[in-house]
């Protein structure tokens, strides 16, 4: 497994070395199964996977948790040492953020419409954020496709709207959200959490499974069991079931819909979500 910390490093090992077929795996780091389910569908699709670990600053609000992000390089490199097949695995984390936003950086990426709902609406400027380092990322790396996960389905849809946009030569793919057995989904953040407050948060996922089984009966009543929901407990952020394309009120055409939420456990702001093919 080879591990590169300076961009220049990456790109001069990248123009030297015939990688075939490269998958992009993007992450933060502090790697758990989720993580490594996208690593590992990567390695089974290509020759060559570059897995990224850069906890972007831009995605973070100025009140959020940049700082206190969990960085753990050396037990997130183990962890993709022990995959296997990890010698086709190459590593970049930069070793500090200017190596992808130097000081005089001013370029800025933005998808418009999708980020009108959901997250988009509780954290402004996010998938600028995100956008603006997976597109330099899509291009430094050279890779042909992109593994991203479900858990984060806004996010997914926006960097897909952006490929599209700007005829970006990667493909996307979207990897299933990794639980626990009570059903939390796994998140760097969960961390956080005491274990009393794990297990309260697995109800998260029952809540978004209630409202998706209802919608496949009866949609009405979806919409006033999710209204419900959010009115008995004031530690959602939001709980909203819209169609899975364009993130709007479900109408005639829609074909999937997503039930998402985001739900606050003390100082941790868990999200999750359910899709549903009608
Ligand atoms: P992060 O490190 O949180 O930025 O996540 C990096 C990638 O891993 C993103 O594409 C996430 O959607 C994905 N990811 C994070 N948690 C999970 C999970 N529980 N299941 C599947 N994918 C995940």
């Amino acid at each position: 497994m080879q591990l590169f910390t300076k961009k220049s490093d990456y790109l001069n090992y990248r123009q030297q070395s015939s990688l075939g077929i490269l998958g992009l795996v993007p992450t933060m780091g502090n790697l758990h199964q989720g993580h490594l389910n996208l690593v590992k569908e990567s390695l089974k699709e290509n020759d060559h996977t570059l897995v990224t670990i850069f906890v972007n600053p831009k995605q973070f609000g100025p009140n959020e948790d940049y700082e206190k992000y969990p960085r753990t390089l050396e037990s997130d490199l183990k962890k993709l040492k022990e995959l296997q097949g990890s010698e086709k695995i190459l590593v970049f984390a930069p070793e500090r953020p200017t190596e992808i936003f130097p000081e005089d950086f001013s370029t800025e990426i933005q998808v418009t419409g999708l980020e009108h709902a959901l997250c988009g609406l509780q954290r402004p400027g996010h998938f600028k954020g995100v956008t603006t380092v997976v597109y330099q990322l899509f291009q430094l790396s050279g890779a042909h496709k992109a593994y991203f996960g479900q858990k984060d389905y806004q996010q997914f849809k926006i960097i897909q709207k952006m490929t599209k946009d700007l005829s970006l030569a990667i493909e996307l793919h979207m990897v299933p959200i990794a639980r626990e057995s009570s059903g939390l989904a796994l998140s760097s953040r969960n961390q956080y959490m005491t274990s009393e407050q794990k297990l309260e948060a697995a109800n998260i996922y029952k809540s978004l499974r209630m409202v998706a089984q209802k919608y496949l009966k009866a949609p009405d009543e979806a919409q006033n069991l999710r209204q419900e929901i959010l009115f008995k407990d004031p530690s959602w952020q939001y709980l909203e079931l819209l169609d899975a394309q364009t993130l709007k009120a479900p109408g005639p055409r829609t074909r999937q819909v997503v039930v998402a939420g985001a739900y606050h456990m003390g100082d941790t702001r868990l999200i999750d979500n359910v899709l549903i093919n009608l």
